[in-house]
């Protein structure tokens, strides 16, 4: 009896060195994870602030993947922005994810999710843009022209990848314009393109650029309820035909635009689906023009009248760069600003 509880005093005691020794490891771990922490603060400050801006942390707890492509109440969204307060420990963070929510896996930051739009409106008071690279490769589907008869399509594919996009429209097609806020309730982004897409009236005059940007906006408002602050100058930043109808228009607009609250994106990839291609050309073009390495494509197509051949080539497009491992997100106040050189 005595041999047999000397032996569990003794076992008792191992067990309270093992388990003081165990928090002495601990706390000692926890002091080096700290200090380093602290140390590699100012070193990575750029690359963290990339990651923390980024909605991707807070939204595994938002948006379920399987039926975030439905839904996406803006309410939700403005909570989930208090949520997405940046914060520099960003490993803490999500370990903490981690232990609180079993079904979060670190994959679901990367995937492609509705993002955080309750700040998507036009705001001149919020400048603060990303010109910095994404951390994570990621691209930008872009579709400009629309809507139209092949926005459903387009919205189709889309879902079928559970791939968000975004799209610059027009009002150059009103019997179309519920398209607009199904792509929005559909978990895409809404960007201003132009109301009449006319060049040689939309780049006469500042004002008159200006007036047509007004337009659009409403069209979009009364579609998805505010005028968003992004926006897509037709035949981007850098066309030259603008110098047609007024010289040096497009060094003032993208200035004037930035003022105004609103910040423009241009492409750095493109189907070439601006001219009368096929869908087996515009996915080699696609493919050519992806050689360097980029963290961020913002890649150009359209989904206005007569785009079939996008629309086919869609699928291809998505598996392409799904096989480099890119991530598809929408437009949003993180993404990386893509501005070309402005000619005029
Ligand atoms: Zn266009």
């Amino acid at each position: 009896m005595r041999e047999a509880r000397r032996h569990a005093q003794s076992r008792r005691r191992n067990r309270l060195a093992a388990v003081a020794v165990g928090a002495a490891l601990l706390v000692i771990a926890l002091a080096v994870i700290f200090g380093r922490g602290k140390g590699q603060e100012t070193a990575e400050k750029t690359d963290v602030t990339v990651v923390d801006n980024s909605p991707g942390p807070s939204l595994p707890t938002e948006t379920d993947t399987d039926t975030g492509s439905s839904e996406a109440p803006s309410e939700e969204s403005a909570e989930s922005s208090e949520e997405a307060a940046p914060s520099e420990e960003t490993d803490e963070g999500e370990a903490e994810e981690d232990e609180e929510d079993p079904q979060f896996a670190y994959s679901d930051i990367f995937s492609s999710e509705t993002p955080d739009r309750s700040t998507f409106a036009v705001d001149p008071s919020n400048t603060d843009w990303n010109y910095g690279p994404m951390g994570e490769k990621t691209i930008y589907l872009t579709f400009d022209d629309g809507p139209s008869y092949l926005t459903p399509q387009v919205l189709d594919i889309l879902d079928q990848y559970g791939v968000k996009a975004t799209f610059f429209v027009t009002a150059q097609n009103p019997e179309y314009f519920d398209y607009i806020a199904d792509a929005y309730n559909r978990g895409h982004t809404i960007g201003l393109h132009s109301a009449c897409h006319d060049y040689e009236q939309i780049y006469t005059s500042v004002d008159a650029y200006l007036a047509d940007l007004a337009e659009i906006g409403q069209v979009v408002e009364d579609q998805i309820g505010y005028v968003p602050c992004f926006i897509r100058f037709p035949g981007g930043s850098s066309n030259t035909v603008s110098a047609n109808y007024c010289e040096g228009i497009m060094t003032e607009l993208t200035a004037r635009v930035q003022e105004m609250g609103y910040q423009y994106w241009d492409w750095n990839t493109g189907t070439g689906d601006g001219e009368e291609v096929t869908a087996e050309q515009e996915l080699e073009e696609v493919q050519v023009v992806e050689t360097e390495d980029k963290t961020a494509v913002v890649l150009l197509a359209h989904d206005g009248e007569l785009k079939e051949s996008t629309v086919e080539a869609l699928p291809g497009i998505i598996e392409y760069y799904q096989a480099l491992g890119y991530v598809f997100r929408p437009l949003d106040r993180n993404a990386k600003v893509i501005h070309h050189t402005v000619f005029n």
